[in-house]
């Protein structure tokens, strides 16, 4: 199914990414708010724009944070679009901030018109969702047309528990061939999108 690019594409673009600042662990396990990391906002709207997704929501329950994350977002829009780049400033205009998951959640279902089938990330499986590899989520998702798929990413020390439980699937973990594998959420979402939607040469037809 991958090598069929327009079936890549149609899935793509109803896929949405959201990064949770809330409710996530910090080190000690302890469920927080996290605070927004400037990178994240701008990395993850230039892998969302490169895979061809629908959306990204930042989410945080903290309205200065929300408005940190617009501010970066506008600024960057601004600087972007006077240097000419404006394939980047295109990128950002992807980022739709919220003050919660379900918020996230229920925008996306309000503009698709159809329950999102939500997909929790993690380093770690867990007994509280069904674990997906990549490759069953993308055949499963493009049988299910018209479904928004939304990928829920974590910060601090990953998602609460809470928010794996209320997922339809967890997205089997990357791991390398040793034994640590807690990489940034930036990195992982990039190989994760790789996974889904990326295509060799041999598929573009180089
Ligand atoms: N120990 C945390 C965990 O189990 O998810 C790592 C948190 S990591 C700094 C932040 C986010 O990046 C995670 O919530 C997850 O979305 C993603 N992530 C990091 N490493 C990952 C991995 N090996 N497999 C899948 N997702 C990963």
């Amino acid at each position: 199914l991958r090598a069929r690019p327009e079936l890549v594409a149609e899935l793509a673009a109803r896929t949405h990414v959201i990064l949770a600042h809330h409710p996530v662990h910090d080190r000690n396990g302890k469920v927080v708010t996290t605070s927004v990391t400037n990178f994240d906002i701008h990395d993850i709207a230039r892998s969302a724009a490169t895979y061809g997704l629908a959306g990204y929501y930042p989410v945080s329950p903290v309205r200065l944070q929300r408005e940190k994350i617009e501010r970066i977002v506008s600024v960057w829009k601004k600087e972007i679009t006077q240097a000419g780049a404006q394939n980047r400033g295109e990128a950002l205009g992807t980022v739709r901030v919220s003050a919660s998951i379900e918020e996230a959640v229920a925008h996306i279902e309000k503009r698709a018109k159809a329950r999102p089938w939500v997909v929790a990330t993690s380093a770690q499986t867990s007994a509280l969702a069904p674990c997906v590899a990549p490759v069953e989520l993308f055949a499963q998702r493009v049988a299910d047309p018209g479904r928004p798929l939304v990928l829920v990413l974590g910060t601090g020390w990953g998602l609460a528990e809470s928010v794996i439980a209320g997922a339809d699937q967890l997205l089997e973990p990357l791991y390398g061939p040793g034994e640590f594998n807690h990489l940034c959420v930036r990195s992982a979402l990039a190989i994760m999108l790789d996974r889904l939607f990326g295509r060799d040469s041999e598929a573009r037809g180089d």
